[in-house]
């Protein structure tokens, strides 16, 4: 169900990208990725491990590594477990056409979570820390716009 809107733009015939199927449990150590993507407009894609699919963000500017950083993270549908290994290239014509590569990646701790408020602790090779995704009306999307930072 969570997945359909992730399947319905891509045709799997043509992008090596997973088709993927959704997990059943949420395991103690979830797992996290960023991607580092070069679509049209270059991005990264902060996804966590939230039941049994891979919750997604874009978020436009480089990842908050520093306290005091604020980023804009535009809630984007789910993707599969599997998308979490994905690298390589998104073939011309396709959604999201362009180079994929793992920017950071490793295991998170959610702390908190609500519906306007994620609080979870990054334990990547890049990115460590607390962290907290809170949604905001700023940004050209309002109802998806949530703003990442450091705490
Ligand atoms: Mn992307």
């Amino acid at each position: 169900m969570s997945l359909k809107q992730y399947k319905k733009k891509r045709d799997f015939s043509k992008t090596k990208e997973p088709k993927g199927k959704t997990k059943k449990k949420d395991p103690k150590k979830r797992i996290f990725v960023i991607h580092s993507h070069f679509a049209r407009n270059h991005h990264y894609d902060l996804r966590l491990e939230m039941n049994g699919v891979l919750a997604s963000w874009v978020v436009p500017k480089d990842p908050p590594a520093e306290k005091g950083i604020k980023r804009l993270a535009v809630h984007v549908e789910d993707h599969p477990i599997e998308y979490a290994k994905f690298h390589g290239n998104i073939p011309k014509g396709n959604y999201g056409a362009g180079t994929v590569e793992i920017w950071d990646n490793g295991t998170y701790l959610l702390k908190n979570k609500s519906s306007n408020k994620i609080e979870f602790r990054l334990i990547g090779k890049k990115l460590n820390g607390d962290y907290v995704l809170i949604k905001t009306h700023y940004g050209s999307k309002p109802n998806k716009s949530w703003l990442w930072f450091k705490l």
